[in-house]
């Protein structure tokens, strides 16, 4: 109930009690007056009374001075007292005429019986005296009738007097314990109603009010410092500290609702964050090792809930290949061949998951964790795979679905760019025909080795294939370019991870030999002019012939700068080509001709 109801109706209340209460008093104001009347009327008859009483005795003595003195004035006073006591009786008569009971009316009419005999008597005395019979009269007046009338009269008043009063006295107990009466009742009303109004005031104030107000204040101070954990009793009341208590609810329920949202923009900026950073260092990588390292360690920060693999398509295009994994995948297999997954396949993201509404992926095993497939792609080509895992029945995928997209559209750029920096950077230091390093890219070996100060000795080999020009004439461009690539295998295999191999141009090669002495690098070159003489080369089935190379050997073990390696090794080379071909020559220590090794 609203307090305002509640007030309303108290009010309601008081007015009625005081309405009550006030008519109470009138009440007892009206019996009091009526006790007033009642004592007045009996003293007013008993006042008229009295003087019917004493006006008696006046007209008895009046009359008796006059029978005994005949003097006139004495019969004027008889006349006018007798007047006056005829108006009393008829003013007693008058006034209680109504209310006097019928005891009070006989006693009244036998004092009024009396009252006449007295003045008959009287009168008679008068009227002898008058007549000259004086001693008559004084005989009446002082006579034993007229001492017995007289002493009736007396008695009748006296008896009138009784009734009256005792009457009065009951009128006036009765007057009065009806003024007590309501007198009690009216201050019973007012107590009653002062009653009422402090109780609905201590209700109002204390249990609807003050304890509840009490209580809100302690919940809206810990709101206030975010504490939404804090208890709001459900109060159905439909009053103001109703209404108060719903908005503090609400407020509260807010409160939460933004702490609640806040979190959750907290966290999907630090997934923005992280996949931030990831695409920054996917931009950085060298190389696709790198690439499938930095995917490992972001995926599980930016998705803790999925488990995943990066694959990576092989050369062939005949398989992909997991090159990092995260929270340990459980249903993927490590490789599998394009036609597996629906997800290369369609060229779209593809899910796989327990409610069977889709066909699964032929790459996964058993399973109830829900996986998507999204194929990595850039430039038109299909680069690889990005495949993920989740325990939750695919909720967690459901909500980063989005941003598993973004990351695979990034991680397909990166990985297709690093396969084209790799191809420009193939095709920008290697040779097209012989796959071997390039002119461009022993120029940067030799600048390089100027420019550092090595302890170690380098040595230099240039090799040239002894009249190739005839391969090219005898058996054509194509048989010339096919010798070109058996020698420059046999040389890149030679040298091995002692040295590097470069197309010097045309049928002339470099080989580099970091760290490698004189004497080693004689052993390998002689070594690499035997093996190219010994293998058989044949080109469409048709043999060519023996192959032969000669050799110039420069190194810095005698002192002379890296600098001049490549010409010292070339004239060697000149040297050997002089003196007969398929030979090897070392540069001179002194600049003199260089001295045959085999050949
Ligand atoms: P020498 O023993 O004195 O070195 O005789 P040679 O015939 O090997 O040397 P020459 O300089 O006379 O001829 C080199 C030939 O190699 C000329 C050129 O047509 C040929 N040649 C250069 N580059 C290529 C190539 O890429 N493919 C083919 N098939 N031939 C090439
Ligand atoms: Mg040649
Ligand atoms: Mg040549």
């Amino acid at each position: 109930m609203r307090i305002s109801t509640i007030t309303n109706w108290a009010y309601a209340v008081t007015v009625m009690l005081t309405i009550l209460s006030g008519g109470a008093f009138i009440l007892s104001a009206h019996s009091a007056v009526r006790e007033r009347t009642a004592v007045e009327t009996r003293r007013q008859l008993d006042e008229l009374v009295d003087e019917l009483a004493v006006a008696a005795e006046q007209t008895t003595e009046d009359a008796r001075l006059f029978v005994m003195r005949g003097e006139e004035r004495h019969l004027q006073a008889f006349r006018s007292a007798e007047g006056e006591e005829r108006a009393r009786e008829h003013a007693i008569k008058g006034l209680k005429s109504t209310d006097l009971s019928p005891q009070e009316l006989v006693a009244l009419r036998r004092l009024e019986s009396d009252a006449e005999a007295l003045d008959q008597i009287e009168e008679k005395a008068i009227a002898d005296y008058a007549n000259g019979n004086r001693d008559g009269a004084r005989q009446t007046l002082f006579g034993p009738e007229h001492e017995r009338l007289q002493t009736d009269l007396l008695a009748s008043v006296q008896h009138f007097i009784d009734l009256v009063a005792t009457r009065a006295d009951d009128e006036f107990a009765g007057a009065r314990a009806r003024t007590d009466l309501w007198d009690t009742i009216a201050k019973s009303m007012l107590g009653l109603t002062a009653a009422v109004f402090i109780g609905v005031l201590y209700f109002v104030l204390k249990r609807r009010v003050a304890t509840p107000l009490l209580r809100m204040t302690g919940i809206v101070n810990r709101l206030a410092k975010q504490d939404y954990d804090v208890e709001v009793l459900p109060d159905s009341r439909r009053d103001e500290i109703g209404e108060m208590n719903e908005a503090i609810q609400i407020f509260r329920d807010n409160g939460l609702e933004r702490e609640r949202l806040d979190a959750e923009r907290r966290r999907d900026q630090k997934t923005k964050d992280h996949i931030l950073h990831l695409m920054h260092r996917l931009q950085a990588c060298q190389q696709q090792e790198e690439l499938a390292e930095v995917v490992s360690l972001f995926a599980p920060q930016i998705f803790p809930h999925l488990a995943g693999h990066l694959y990576l398509m092989n050369g062939g295009r005949s398989a992909l290949t997991s090159a990092s994994r995260w929270l340990q995948p459980s249903r993927s297999h490590d490789v599998l061949a394009p036609a597996e997954c629906w997800g290369l396949r369609r060229g779209r993201p593809h899910v796989s998951d327990h409610s069977r509404d889709d066909v699964p992926c032929q790459h996964l095993e058993e399973g109830d964790d829900a996986c998507i497939c999204i194929p990595l792609s850039a430039h038109g080509d299909t680069v690889g795979l990005l495949y993920f895992e989740g325990t939750d029945g695919g909720k967690a995928m459901v909500t980063a679905r989005l941003y598993i997209e973004i990351i695979a559209e990034n991680i397909g750029l990166a990985i297709a760019n690093l396969q084209l920096r790799d191809r420009l950077t193939h095709l920008a230091i290697r040779d097209p025909l012989t796959g071997l390093l390039n002119r461009r890219s022993l120029d940067d070996e030799m600048n390089r080795l100027r420019r550092d100060t090595v302890d170690r000795p380098t040595a230099c080999l240039m090799v040239d294939i002894d009249h190739f020009k005839r391969f090219n004439d005898e058996f054509g461009h194509d048989a010339g370019d096919h010798v070109m690539r058996q020698v420059a295998t046999l040389m890149a295999d030679t040298a091995g991870k002692s040295g590097s191999v470069y197309r010097f141009g045309g049928e002339e090669f470099t080989i580099v030999l970091p760290e490698a002495t004189g004497r080693s690098a004689i052993d390998i070159a002689e070594k690499l002019r035997s093996a190219v003489e010994a293998a058989p080369v044949t080109y469409q089935g048709r043999p060519l012939g023996t192959v032969t190379v000669s050799i110039g050997i420069a190194s810095t073990e005698d002192g002379k700068p890296a600098a001049t390696l490549l010409q010292r090794a070339d004239a060697a080379l000149l040297r050997a080509k002089s003196e007969g071909r398929n030979i090897t020559l070392v540069d001179g220590s002194d600049g003199s001709p260089n001295h045959r090794l085999a050949g």
